[in-house]
């Protein structure tokens, strides 16, 4: 199995919070940027077996408000080597306002299955401090729209947000939930270096949550979730059963992925690669056949910890045998040391299988959320 991601980006304007690779207008380089996705795309297609290809993933930046001739001209190039309709999802990230009737019917025609919509929050002060442009009511409408268009979707929502109360933060949950959303993306607001909002905490001007209020809503979703039935799989994700997102499961379960566009990354199964972040450097590299990429150079140990973090905040967990299979039996033994020893100290626990056999390792749900100092422990130096 394999998936294929394209990076779509660009945005109407810069949310506060936001780290993602992605340009507030510049859209006249849309059509040259389609066209350069195409070429690299029929430059790399070789590299992976078509057949091997199960999702495809178009996210941002801001997908949704490409017009729709240019989306349907690049789906209709990846089909004509990737049979869209033969893959089990075709995700589009898509701003609640991007939303409509006649957007929907004209995504499923060029083959989306699957929609991803960034509500964040219900709370209009919450969405103005981080600076959302769009309004609750927007989101509302749009994920009726998508209930009623009977399309899988998921939805995002975060907590921690500013001035949120744990009673508000229940309310703004119940409410994606009365929806009931096939899949829904639940995270932590993050305060990341370079972005305004950072720049404001760091001012005084904005307060983040207290990891005591963090943890308190952490504890709510999942009781509010559990209650309603969801799966949660991942820290920051949740889906009714059968409804988990494939594509990005793959990212957590060593699985290849092919990525397009600017700032997207790919992974062969062995070699990870980025193509470096810029616009126009993409577009002009592209336009000479030259691809754009730089390899990540990563030691067994960087990719052994790479699986260890993104493994242990899953509830399926870390994998002995997927760790075997990857590193070899006596590098895995080596690398799984630290793991064994925590094992008993309440942070670690150990899956079973039917013949109480251990096969894998987990963290507890309940201590996914402060995950990151369990973690510094068991990384390998
Ligand atoms: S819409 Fe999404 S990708 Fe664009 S700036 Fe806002 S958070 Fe970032």
């Amino acid at each position: 199995m394999a998936g294929l991601y394209i990076h779509i980006p660009f945005c109407r304007h810069k949310c506060a919070y936001c780290d993602f690779f992605s340009s507030a207008g510049n859209f006249q380089y849309m059509e040259r940027y389609i066209n350069s996705i195409m070429t690299e795309w029929d430059l790399r297609r070789s590299e992976i077996d078509k057949d091997h290809i199960k999702t495809l993933y178009i996210g941002g930046g801001t997908p949704s408000l490409l017009p729709f001739s240019l989306l349907a001209e690049l789906l209709s190039h990846i089909d004509q080597t990737v049979c869209l309709s033969s893959l089990s999802e075709v995700t589009l990230e898509a701003n609640p306002e991007d939303i409509s009737s006649e957007n929907i019917t004209n995504w499923k025609t060029i083959g989306i299955n699957r929609i991803s919509v960034g509500i964040q929050s219900f709370n209009p002060t919450s969405l103005s401090a981080i600076d959302r442009r769009h309004s609750p009511q927007a989101s509302r409408k749009a994920l009726s729209l998508l209930s009623e268009s009977g399309i899988n979707y998921s939805a995002d929502l975060i907590y921690g947000l500013p001035g949120q109360t744990l009673v508000g933060w229940e309310m703004e949950l119940m409410e994606l939930l009365s929806y009931r959303p096939p899949h829904f993306s639940s995270y932590l607001l993050s305060y990341e270096p370079g972005t305004r909002l950072f720049a404001l905490k760091d001012k005084g001007l904005v307060i983040e949550a207290t990891d005591t209020i963090a943890e308190k809503m952490f504890e709510i979703l999942c009781h509010r979730a559990d209650e309603a039935g969801y799966n949660h799989y991942e820290i920051s994700n949740l889906a009714y059963p059968g409804m988990e997102a494939k594509h990005n499961s793959s990212y957590w379960n060593y699985t290849p992925y092919i990525g397009l566009g600017t700032a997207a990354h790919s992974f062969d199964g062995k070699l990870r690669r980025f193509n470096p972040s810029g616009i126009k450097k993409y577009i002009e590299s592209l336009d000479n056949a030259q691809l754009y990429y730089q390899t990540e150079d990563e030691t067994m140990e960087n990719r052994f910890n790479d699986y260890l973090i993104t493994s242990l905040r899953t509830a399926a967990g870390f994998s002995i045998p997927l760790a075997q299979s990857v590193f070899g039996d006596d590098i895995a033994d080596k690398f799984m040391h630290n793991l064994r020893k925590s094992v008993g100290t309440g942070e670690i626990d150990c899956i079973f299988d039917h013949n109480d056999k251990c096969t894998g390792y987990r963290i507890p749900r309940h201590k996914w959320l402060t995950s990151d100092a369990i973690l510094r422990e068991l990384i390998l130096d």
